[in-house]
């Protein structure tokens, strides 16, 4: 399948030729910042797969020390993926357009979650990281 995908403004698009998988949402304070949000909302990709259609100029790459980071638009602020180690390795859903045929399977990181926040009940929740990273 073809999912596209783009910013808030419009101006950086993309396309994905493949299937995403792992659909998650994680509620860690880093994620709060990063998605201005609760939580994010990604899913996980073959890097293969993806392909910037227009505006890949107005990327702006953020890299902690860790070598994770995230590309926004220059302009509208969008957060449009996860960069692992300078490779594509997720899109946050958020920006995809139409139906990418995932839902959010796993709910990470609820032992840090927002004072704020209440998760719906009959998800599959995780105090911290996924079981195969810990
Ligand atoms: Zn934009
Ligand atoms: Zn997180």
């Amino acid at each position: 399948m073809v999912i596209e995908g783009e910013c808030f403004c419009g101006k950086v698009s993309y396309k994905i030729e493949g299937l995403l998988r792992d659909a998650r949402s994680c509620h860690c304070s880093r994620c709060r910042k990063a998605f201005s949000s609760q939580a994010s909302a990604y899913a996980l990709l073959d890097p293969e797969d993806f392909t910037w259609v227009s505006g890949e100029d107005l990327l702006t790459t953020y890299i902690d020390k860790n070598e994770c980071g995230f590309k926004f638009c220059c302009i509208c602020g969008s957060t449009l993926c996860g960069v692992v180690g300078g490779i594509i390795h997720g899109i946050t859903l958020g920006c995809v357009s139409g139906d990418p045929e995932v839902q959010l399977g796993r709910h990470i990181y609820v032992g840090s979650k927002a004072s704020w926040e209440i998760i719906p009940e009959g998800v599959v929740q995780y105090q911290e990281d996924v079981p195969e990273k810990r």
